[in-house]
């Protein structure tokens, strides 16, 4: 042995026996390059041989040892030819039964012989039986001993077999011993969160003793399994703070609201605001006041007000000297920023930029000038914004809506859209969708949070019922009252896959079916893969009402406002997420009518989704929806595909680990005011190679 022994992270699975190129690139494809890597590769559930059952007391789909005497062996021929032997103990019998039998195993394999099996009970055709057990024969003179310790059952890939990794897993805990593995929660830490020493609890988890909470242990909720889940959410959270930390050390301009313009902007408005809103925007302005960025998430419930908070910051940039660039997700949403926006601000004499992938190039040209001259002050826009090769004169503030969607590296590129001054622009993110406590104080934790409670005054809550595509005929009767009642109705077209192209479709063929059957209403359509022009204009006369029904996939979930529209009929409701449906729906419920939305299921319907459909019928309170989704569907779904790949762990799970989020947050602050050094080992050792994204 070397005398300074290096880090398990050092060394490379090569190191192990056994283990040549071959072998390691096999390993590599699970992740595994160094000996700690194997070590945090955790067994996903374990088996126990360390004791016997009786044959009598076996109970159907379980895992067993078995021991017992052969007394019968067949060879039979049904469909397929099967080796057959009854097995006896002093409590009753088995059958074990072998597809693939040599002529060797089936001449050892005699009455008489006395064998110790492992292999999971079945129902077959003489009760239950054994395919393929594992087994050795116990007519030695020694006794054999059973195993002390459970078998751990390892993630695995292809050509690697449970033997292999157990025997390599085992292997490195012998190299535990010798090299060290640091231990990087320092102690008071640990003593104060009751948590063991890493290298303790590794050993534990790859070979638990006998005794073992095997319960927990499934679960990933035993306190060794938290052990190593602590230190990589732990991990995540630093790397957030950090980034906090980065980003706040930059200079911002200070913005001040000019109070004139400010009260000639609210003047104008046909109504006040909320109480909720003036005290989110107050949050906010005292945060643009500081040179230092902003850093700051706006949660609301869907119509609670938040593009005019928005309008009210990008007011403040505007009235300081700044430029205020607002970026949404989809087009539909960017031109509802765009006319909402004009509406307010232009009458004020600011100008408006509007930037999205679809301008010509001609137009695109003109647009970059603008931004890059400051002309424009106020600039709407998607993605495209934050291409390379946009510049800005002075940008102040950026604003995110519907965050989450976006994901943290891109909320880094935009970190990197300063003024040429070398000031770095306030950022103000709004979530469309409530996140719930826990999802939003992990992938949210550089954030500060502002939350709008309250609704407008004089909404009418939205009545939601579930109904069975059976009764479509009723549904389409009940589209044609409303209308003929002089109100607009939604009809949205859901699909399984996410493709713009088929659910384009979908929505056209519907569309063609309610016209005909509802020949004397106007039946307008729109879906992604209009071009810009024809689902403006479609948008527009819905809004004038000029069409008395929309036909529409998805892309209306975000923005679209038709005070008017009182009826909204979701096609297959099953097949989207809470917050997804919890979005459409507040497409109504904007005017005085009280509103309606009819969620039109395919039937059969799962229990899940009858559950979650029945969520979406009892409340509508954001907050609880988005708690409830989190439940029923895990927090990758929740937070949609761009964090999911993000918030991916290798140990932890946010929703089983949801009570050590607060510790860990505590945690981290701690160690990150009184070992800065720790924090780096820290996320290196759980981020690797991501942690790049981190390195501003
Ligand atoms: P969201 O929070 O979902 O983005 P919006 O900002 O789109 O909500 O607002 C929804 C609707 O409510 C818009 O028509 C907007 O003009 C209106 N609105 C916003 N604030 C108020 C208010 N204080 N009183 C009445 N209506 C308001
Ligand atoms: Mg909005």
């Amino acid at each position: 042995m070397t005398k300074d022994p290096a880090n398990l992270d050092q060394v490379s699975v090569t190191a192990l026996k056994g283990v040549g190129g071959k072998l390691a690139e096999k390993l590599g494809k699970l992740g595994i390059n160094t000996l700690q890597d194997l070590l945090f590769h955790l067994p996903l559930r374990y088996l126990d041989r360390t004791r016997v059952t009786p044959i009598g007391a076996l109970q159907p789909n379980v895992n067993a040892v078995i021991e017992g005497e052969i007394r019968a062996v067949d060879v039979v021929y049904g469909r397929r030819r099967s080796l057959v032997c009854r097995l006896q103990d002093g409590s009753g019998t088995t059958t074990l039964r072998f597809y693939h039998f040599s002529g060797a195993q089936k001449q050892r394999l005699t009455p008489g012989t006395r064998l110790r099996c492992f292999g999971e009970s079945r129902r077959g055709a003489s009760g239950l039986e054994f395919y393929h057990p594992e087994y050795e024969f116990l007519d030695g003179a020694e006794a054999v001993a059973l195993d002390d310790r459970l078998t751990p059952v390892y993630p695995a890939t292809e050509g690697l077999t449970q033997q292999r990794i157990r025997a390599l897993a085992s292997q490195a805990l012998t190299f535990l011993d010798r090299h060290p593995l640091t231990e990087l929660l320092p102690e008071d830490l640990r003593r104060e969160l009751d948590q063991v020493p890493l290298a303790d609890a590794l050993r534990y988890l790859h070979a638990p003793p006998r005794r073992a909470d095997v319960a927990r242990l499934m679960d990933g909720t035993h306190p060794y399994q938290q052990r190593l889940a602590f230190e990589e959410l732990l991990a995540h959270h630093l790397s957030l703070l950090v980034l906090r930390q980065q980003t706040q050390a930059e200079g911002a301009p200070s913005l001040a609201p000019d109070p004139a313009l400010h009260k000639q902007f609210l003047s104008q408005l046909p109504f006040q605001l909320t109480g909720a809103q003036q005290r989110v925007s107050r949050e906010i302005a005292e945060d643009l006041v500081k040179p230092i960025p902003m850093l700051r998430l706006v949660q609301g419930d869907v119509g609670s007000g938040k593009t005019l908070v928005a309008a009210l910051a990008a007011l403040t940039a505007v009235a300081s000297g700044y430029q205020a660039a607002i970026m949404a997700p989809t087009e539909i949403l960017a031109e509802q920023h765009r006319n909402n926006f004009g509406a307010w601000l232009e009458p004020l004499g600011i100008e408006l930029g509007w930037l999205t992938g679809r301008l010509t190039a001609a137009r695109r040209r003109e647009q970059l000038a603008r931004l890059a001259s400051g002309e424009a002050r106020v600039v709407v826009g998607t993605h495209a914004l934050f291409q390379e090769e946009v510049e800005f004169a002075n940008l102040g503030l950026v604003i995110i809506d519907e965050q989450h969607r976006f994901g943290v590296h891109q909320r880094l590129e935009l970190r990197q859209k300063g003024s040429r001054t070398g000031l770095r622009p306030h950022q103000l993110i709004m979530t469309a969708t409530p996140i719930p406590r826990t999802l939003a104080m992990s992938a949210y934790a550089d954030l500060d949070t502002s939350v709008i409670d309250e609704l407008p005054p004089g909404r009418t809550p939205v009545t939601t019922v579930v109904i069975s595509e059976q009764r479509r005929p009723e549904v389409i009767e009940r589209v044609s009252r409303a209308c003929e009642q002089g109100r607009q109705a939604y009809w949205v077209c859901t699909l399984i896959e996410e493709s713009e192209t088929l659910a384009a479709q979908a929505a056209e063929a519907t569309a063609e079916n309610l016209a005909a059957a509802l020949p004397h209403l106007r039946v307008g359509l729109v879906h992604g893969r209009l071009k810009a022009k024809e689902k403006e204009a479609v948008m527009a006369a819905f809004k004038a009402a000029e069409l008395d029904l929309l036909v529409a996939t998805t892309v209306i979930e975000v923005g679209v406002d038709v005070p008017n529209a009182s009826l909204m009929i979701i096609e297959n409701p099953e097949r989207l997420g809470l917050a997804q449906l919890h979005q459409l729906r507040g497409r109504v419920g904007r005017g005085s009518e009280a509103s309606h939305c009819v969620l039109l299921y395919g039937s059969p319907l799962s229990r899940q989704s009858r559950e979650r459909l029945a969520v979406m019928r009892d409340s509508s309170d954001g907050f609880v929806i988005a708690e409830r989704d989190l439940e029923l569907r895990g927090p990758g779904e929740v937070l949609g595909t761009r964090q999911t790949g993000e918030m991916q762990f290798r140990i932890a799970d946010l929703q089983r680990d949801a009570d050590l989020l607060p510790r860990v947050q505590a945690g981290a602050q701690q160690l990150l005011g009184r070992h800065p050094a720790l924090c780096n080992a820290i996320m290196e050792r759980w981020l690797g190679d991501n942690r790049r994204y981190f390195q501003v």
